[in-house]
């Protein structure tokens, strides 16, 4: 059945900076009903959980295990932000275990990644769980409608309204939009949603606004970095060598490693079933189109293991893998922004009452949690500024 829902304000996305943006926006609008559309099964986006049906206890982060602030003295916004997230314990600072592998196999001090530098934090429960309680502090979740596994396929600006039309025909109206992605503004939508035009270029030609011509030429020069997630549900007796108790631990390659290994990171993370599950990033290329290549996955699977085992072969903590453990995979078609990011100052056309949010914004968090966490802040001054 095809429906029509109207609403003060719509929001395409449930990643971490739409909730975030939705939770501040709501705390300071007390009388406005909003609706959050997202194509997933829940929140979280890039920053969630696997929850497996099949196998019981086992929560896997299979995008972001946590995330860093690079530098938040100078920043009070975010930081004010850190502490009220510190405060409600939703998130605690990250003190696990971190090794930095050198091509020797041995381990250094000096961080080596982007997503390590600075502060780290953890999230208290799941990835997927730090959206959620996001949303739902200050009890603002019965004031927002959720429409999950909903794809927005096209944009119209009608009369002074939004309309959006998801895949399966429901219609949205508002007279204010925030997009929490950029599909809808980037070429990637083409294939993607099998359409001839952006949807945002459609919703708004050439020429009638020029935030939004910098905006859309700006985003034809982001590419994404795409990469797997290996989700590996080890087997009964799979632990450390040695006693470890915090929930997780983190092996970072550098870049000569990594290119021999294929793998970026290795996180191990304690199973509230008392398994200890591992999660192996990889956004080497050619190991990505083998992936993509592959005829038996089963094939490519104990390619796998037996790299992990290769690793950690000497290793005074790590313990080797059966070829019987259970993996999944996961494919990110667009992991994380990079090349030119979207300068803040395009975040919002006052002309459309259109308001974008995420991590493909300017800034020291630009692909990270830090971006899309300082965007979605920066945005809800700016609409309320809009609105008022
Ligand atoms: C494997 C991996 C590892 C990472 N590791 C780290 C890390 O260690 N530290 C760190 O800081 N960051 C990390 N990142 C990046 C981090 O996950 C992102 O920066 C952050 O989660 C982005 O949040 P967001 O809300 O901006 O976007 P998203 O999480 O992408 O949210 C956008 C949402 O919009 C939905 N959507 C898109 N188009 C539509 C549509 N047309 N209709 C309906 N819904 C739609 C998507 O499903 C998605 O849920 C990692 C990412 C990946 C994939």
């Amino acid at each position: 059945m095809k429906t029509d829902f109207t609403y003060d304000l719509l929001i395409i996305g449930g990643g971490i900076s739409a909730c975030v943006f939705a939770s501040k926006y709501l705390k300071n609008n007390t009388t406005k009903k909003i609706a959050l559309v997202e194509i997933g099964r829940g929140l979280g986006g890039r920053s969630s959980t696997r929850i497996s049906k099949g196998l019981k206890g086992w929560k896997l982060n299979h995008g972001a295990p946590n995330f860093n602030i690079s530098n938040i003295k100078n920043n009070l916004l975010l930081k004010s932000y850190i502490d009220e997230l510190l405060e409600n314990k939703f998130i605690v600072i990250d003190d696990c275990d971190s090794f930095f592998l050198n091509q020797d196999l041995n381990s250094e001090t000096q961080k080596i990644s982007k997503f390590s530098c600075g502060v780290n934090y953890l999230s208290l429960d799941s990835m997927s769980q730090l959206s959620q309680k996001i949303i739902e502090s200050n009890n603002l979740k019965r004031r927002i409608d959720f429409y999950f596994q909903t794809l927005i396929v096209d944009l119209k600006f009608n009369y002074n309204e939004w309309v959006l039309t998801s895949k399966n025909g429901d219609k949205f109206t508002s007279k204010y939009l925030i997009c929490s992605t950029n599909l809808l503004l980037h070429k990637r939508s083409l294939n993607i949603l099998n359409t001839n035009q952006i949807p945002l270029r459609k919703a708004i030609p050439l020429n009638c606004d020029k935030k939004i011509d910098l905006l859309l030429k700006t985003l034809d020069n982001q590419s994404f970095i795409p990469r797997l997630t290996f989700l590996i549900y080890t087997n009964e007796n799979y632990s450390y060598k040695d006693f470890y108790s915090k929930k997780q631990r983190y092996f970072y390659l550098k870049k000569d490693l990594e290119k021999k290994f294929r793998f970026e990171r290795i996180i191990f993370q304690q199973q509230d079933n008392n398994k200890l599950g591992i999660v192996i990033h990889s956004k080497n290329i050619e190991f990505i189109n083998s992936y993509l290549k592959a005829k038996d996955e089963e094939v490519f699977k104990q390619k796998i293991i037996a790299n992990f085992n290769k690793l950690f072969e000497d290793n005074s903590v790590v313990n080797k893998l059966t070829f019987d453990e259970k993996i999944s995979i996961m494919q990110w078609r667009a992991s994380q922004p990079s090349g030119i990011a979207v300068p803040l100052s395009l975040q919002v056309s006052r002309k459309y009452r259109i308001g974008f949010c995420g991590d493909w914004f300017e800034g020291d968090g630009f692909g990270r949690i830090e971006g899309s966490i300082l965007s979605a802040l920066i945005l809800e001054r700016k609409i309320n500024d809009l609105i008022n």
